[in-house]
């Protein structure tokens, strides 16, 4: 009885809720850490303030002496604030974030010593970081990488070290990292949304990408996540039968939080806050033991930032209170797995969002014209969209209908719907006078400010219009955002360069104005993108037939998903905007099909010792004591046992059916697992984990699920679902 399990449980039933008190007023919490526009007013010279304003609106570059004078304000400022140490912080390719701190400490000549910080410590560094994949990339001669400071997002103190958020490249200028390909797409969009919007407001002259990120866990007691090597070393549980009671009854989702873990919040958005992420929402989700985090959106590279940076405070956070954060997509069968929607818009220094209808025709025009270049974008680049969520662990979601499917879609809605309807009728080439002013009163001005279909939003859709922003759902709980919104602004500014252009051509051929012309292109989109649109059930079987016969792709697995990231039009249109060359796109397609494969290597391996070193000698433990009770039946009722020992005979006989055949089944797994592993062809390799060796996984479950049932639960090892679902 004193297996981990019994401990863990032990542990539980002596947990208090830790009281978090409210350290003031939130408002006044906020930022308290970050080296922001307000600090750097009150810490900074003028000449270094307009500086890093010129760098971060106007992509300026910043020369070494003012370098030196932001780097000494920064430093006074983290010092006074407790500060010991500063690191550059970035985002490599593992998915994690990644910092090494340095001291501000040095000493000097005499025997004494200084806190320092300059220009050149603030601006680049050389981590020695030859760890961090880079799939090709850094050869053993080049294994240089450096980091580059970058401005549009504040430094800030985690702990008692300054970070300083930065890119993460090679020596030879390939991106290594999340942050840089970002950084390029979100130029671009800026570049070519302004273009266009300028068509109706020559004042605009920057286009902020917006991301209000929606972020879903669990909450699973320490102890009892420690007991399971599953959820130790994948993230998830590899098996476990599910508990009576799941979410069947709906009583979780908006519940009242339980109190352990509304101070767990309560200390999480003190944190963030101080950091200056805006965290505004939370909640119980679906399965038990899920909640989910949403702050107020922010400009996608600082909101990408913030995702980052809040997945770590979270982990942080949760041990202070013996809780593990699960962020996979699918820790537990049979309920609910967590998501990550992105919530995207783009906003004007004007203020204006341009995805929101507004009052005027105008207005509207301006908003149709990026809510159906969107569209058009995600039509033509669905495939790369897809490719952009792909993971090992969120194959387990998409399409296991309680997230959108593996097929991308855009659901925009009925009023918007007949709204496309009536453009798509719009007369070709010159419109006359009457047929314009139709067209602005009647269905362009008719748009309202705000759209009644927000409130029957259709859940299923990967990629929904809510009113005045679209959200992108397919992401997964563990991904960093980056990648979902690197593919979606730069297809967005692709589509968006074309628009421009072909208006403009359109204007001078026709010699028409402005408005016909974007009227006419407008048309020609509305057809070209009837595809992706889909407004009914995307978690239906009859989805997907109709999505075949409309060419859409649907690719339910990583490996076949992440075709699209190094395919001829992707890699073409990478390169042309500017993105990502040719090696850093096979670079990157190498590093996630590897770790795809390792992902999979790790749970195979994870599996076969979880089922053959404690599920099957518990099981044989307990067969052992159904013999022992056997024999003891027959010698006091002598031939007349079998009756009465009928049901423990069955028993002993099923659980060494279960047993053999989870033993075979594990051989043949790890066969298999060795021939992927002899395979040097990454592709392959992924491919046959993906079609050989997982499919073993639920087999083998199947068989130590069953297991479970049978065995005397004072016996068995691995602490339960309801345990870990219920224990709060
Ligand atoms: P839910 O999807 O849970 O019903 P909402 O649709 O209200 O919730 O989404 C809220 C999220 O959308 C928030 O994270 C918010 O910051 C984000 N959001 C709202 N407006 C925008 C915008 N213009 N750009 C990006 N994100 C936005
Ligand atoms: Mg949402």
């Amino acid at each position: 009885m004193s297996t981990i399990r019994f401990r863990a449980l032990e542990q539980t039933l002596h947990r208090k809720p830790i009281l978090v008190e409210e350290k003031g007023r939130r408002s006044e919490l906020f930022a308290q850490n970050v080296f922001n526009e307000q600090a750097m007013r009150k810490h900074m010279t003028k000449e270094a303030y307009n500086a890093v304003q010129n760098a971060i609106e106007l992509g300026a570059k910043i020369d070494r002496g003012i370098a030196d004078q932001i780097a000494l304000s920064m430093k006074e400022w983290a010092l006074s604030k407790g500060a010991t140490h500063y690191t550059h912080w970035f985002q490599p390719l593992t998915g994690a974030t990644a910092e090494k701190h340095d001291a501000f400490f040095e000493p000097i000549d005499g025997g004494g010593a200084m806190e320092r910080f300059d220009g050149g410590q603030l601006v680049q560094q050389e981590p020695d970081a030859s760890s961090f994949p880079h799939g090709g990339i850094r050869n053993t001669f080049e294994a240089r990488g450096y980091t580059a400071w970058d401005p549009t997002s504040p430094a800030f103190i985690y702990g008692t070290a300054l970070c300083i958020p930065t890119v993460f490249v090679a020596y030879t200028g390939e991106a290594l990292d999340y942050k840089t390909p970002l950084l390029r797409a979100l130029h671009e969009v800026d570049k070519a949304a302004t273009a266009v919007a300028k068509y109706f407001d020559k004042n605009v002259n920057k286009v902020n990408a917006t991301l209000g990120w929606e972020q879903e866990y669990f909450l699973i007691d320490m102890a009892l996540a420690k007991s399971r090597p599953d959820i130790s070393l994948t993230g998830r549980t590899l098996l476990g039968h599910s508990s009576a009671k799941g979410q069947q009854l709906d009583d979780h989702y908006f519940g009242t939080i339980p109190t352990r873990v509304l101070n767990f919040m309560r200390d999480l958005e003190q944190e963030s806050l101080v950091l200056g992420i805006p965290v505004k929402t939370r909640h119980n989700e679906v399965a038990p033991n899920q909640f989910e985090l949403a702050p107020i959106f922010e400009e996608a590279n600082l909101a990408v930032d913030h995702n980052s940076l809040l997945m770590d405070v979270m982990k942080k956070v949760a041990e202070r209170h013996s809780f593990k954060v699960l962020f996979h997509e699918k820790p537990f069968d049979g309920v609910n797995g967590s998501g990550k929607h992105n919530n995207w818009s783009l906003a004007t220094n004007t203020g204006v969002n341009l995805l929101s209808p507004g009052k005027t025709p105008m207005r509207n025009l301006e908003f149709l014209t990026f809510f159906i270049n969107t569209i058009k974008a995600v039509n033509d680049y669905e495939e790369l969209l897809r490719a952009s969520i792909a993971s090992a662990s969120n194959d387990h979601r998409l399409g296991a209908n309680e997230a959108p499917p593996a097929i991308i879609s855009v659901f925009i809605g009925s009023q918007l719907s007949s709204v496309l309807d009536e453009l798509e009728n719009v007369t070709k080439g010159k419109i006359s006078p009457k047929e314009m002013t139709d067209l602005k009163l009647n269905v362009v001005g008719k748009i309202p400010e705000i759209l009644l279909d927000n409130t029957d939003r259709n859940r299923t859709s990967p990629f929904a219009f809510t009113g005045n922003k679209f959200e992108f759902r397919a992401v997964g709980s563990t991904a960093n955002c980056a990648n979902a919104m690197t593919v979606l602004n730069t297809i967005v500014a692709k589509q968006l360069i074309e628009f421009k252009k072909e208006v403009d051509a359109y204007i001078d051929k026709h010699s028409v104005k402005k408005d016909d012309a974007i009227f006419n292109v407008l048309r020609e989109y509305i057809k070209a993108s009837k595809n992706i649109r889909f407004e009914g059930n995307g978690y239906g079987k009859e989805w997907e037939t109709e999505a075949k016969k409309r060419k859409l792709s649907n690719h339910k697995t990583t490996p076949e998903a992440l075709q699209a990231k190094i395919s001829k039009p992707t890699i073409q249109l990478y390169e042309e905007m500017g993105i990502m060359n040719e090696v850093e796109c096979k670079a990157r397609y190498e590093i996630e099909i590897e770790e795809y494969s390792l992902r999979l290597q790790i749970e195979s391996r994870v599996l076969a010792d979880i089922s053959r070193n404690h599920v099957v000698p518990t099981a044989i433990k307990y067969q052992n004591i159904l013999v022992d009770n056997v024999k003891g039946l027959k010698e006091i009722y002598g031939t007349s046992f079998k009756t009465i020992a009928k049901e423990q005979m069955t028993l002993i006989e099923s659980i060494s059916e279960h047993i053999e055949k989870i033993n075979h089944l594990v051989s043949l797994m790890i066969e298999e697992r060795k021939k992927g592993n002899a395979m040097s062809n990454s592709d392959k390799k992924a491919f046959h984990y993906c079609n050989k060796v997982k499919p073993y996984f639920d087999k083998v479950r199947y068989h130590c699920d069953k297991l479970e049932l049978m065995v005397d639960d004072n016996l068995w090892p691995l602490a339960k679902y309801r345990e870990l679902l219920f224990t709060r």
